[in-house]
């Protein structure tokens, strides 16, 4: 079998870390898509790569994001939705609310991009029947919210530790990274039964068996203790994927690609204590440990490969309960 991986980045805001953390000053929309943009686009055109970035509708709807959003695609690389307003309590929506929060999201990010976009990311892994239904409905081909991780209840309490969050706030954040029932979701891709049809999904990997995160800033978090430990975490977990038959879609973030000199306020993030220089340096090793062995593609090329795959994908019923 022929193996290759999916490259993503969800292209997450200074003010969508400071909304879900509860920080003041989020309303005014703070960007740091100048300083960031730039620097994952000039990661990606040395190793050659053309990846899928989820983009939230909010920042393409302002002018001093315009800039740093079109030359992404400019740069040939795939766009998905990735919400309007980034609210990891999607899940609360009424139907009519997902609808217009999708199609807002659509329309400004296309009109930045000119793309129509057919893929979507929930804010902070929420996803719900509602949400799934509404997609088949605005024709998505895929998601690819699911994220069978074990270790984002552990997430979610180190974020709220840090917080200033009422009790209200964290009632309302309670499936933020999603809950113990999305880690026990598949790794592979499967199929969504839902009542106008099939959708596909395509989870966020974690190691296979063991359903321990395999994104770059979880990478990025272990190599700052450890490189050589963070090294053979991640060669163990791409022998998990080959020996199960995964092919891996990997999760990146803009927060690996800038340093702490680039953006002080989000201190409180793991990993954003290293330099810019220190971060790339390790993200760059990663890359080349992944590229060794896996032929990378776009989230909407795994999405074809994925329903063409002899024997048709499983299908899963949308049972949520959080
Ligand atoms: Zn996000």
């Amino acid at each position: 079998m022929k193996r290759y991986a999916s490259l993503s980045l969800d292209l997450d805001n200074q003010w969508s870390y400071m909304k879900t953390h509860g920080d003041a000053g989020w309303q005014s929309y703070p960007s740091y898509l100048d300083v960031a943009v730039p620097s994952i686009l000039d990661f990606l055109a040395k190793f050659g790569l053309k990846i899928s970035f989820f983009i939230i509708g909010q920042d393409a709807a302002l002018a001093k994001n315009r800039d740093a959003i079109s030359a992404i695609a400019a740069a040939g690389h795939e766009i998905g939705n990735h919400s309007f307003r980034h609210e990891p309590w999607l899940h609360l929506y009424s139907d009519a609310e997902l609808e217009r929060e999708l199609g807002e999201a659509e329309d400004a990010i296309r009109s930045v991009t000119g793309v129509h976009t057919r893929g979507f990311r929930g804010p902070g892994f929420s996803v719900t029947a509602s949400t799934l239904e509404t997609l088949l409905r605005r024709g998505y081909e895929y998601d690819a919210t699911v994220f069978p991780n074990l270790l984002n209840p552990l997430a979610r309490a180190y974020l709220f530790s840090g917080s200033k969050l009422s009790p209200a706030e964290r009632r309302q954040r309670s499936a933020l990274f999603g809950t113990w029932k999305d880690a026990m979701r598949p790794v592979k891709p499967f199929k969504w039964r839902l009542q106008g049809g099939e959708l596909l999904e395509i989870p966020v990997t974690t190691m296979p068996w063991l359903k321990l995160p395999l994104h770059l800033s979880y990478l990025v978090y272990l190599g700052k203790f450890s490189r050589i430990a963070a090294r053979a975490y991640f060669r163990a977990a791409l022998g998990a994927c080959k020996l199960s038959g995964t092919q891996p879609s990997i999760l990146l973030h803009p927060l690996d690609f800038i340093g702490r000199e680039d953006c002080p306020e989000l201190e409180f993030f793991p990993g954003m204590d290293l330099t810019r220089a220190r971060k790339l340096a390790l993200v760059s090793e990663f890359f080349e440990m992944l590229l060794a062995g896996w032929e990378p593609v776009t989230m909407g090329e795994h999405a074809r490969r994925a329903s063409s795959c002899k024997g048709g994908l499983p299908q899963l019923a949308p049972v949520f309960n959080a």
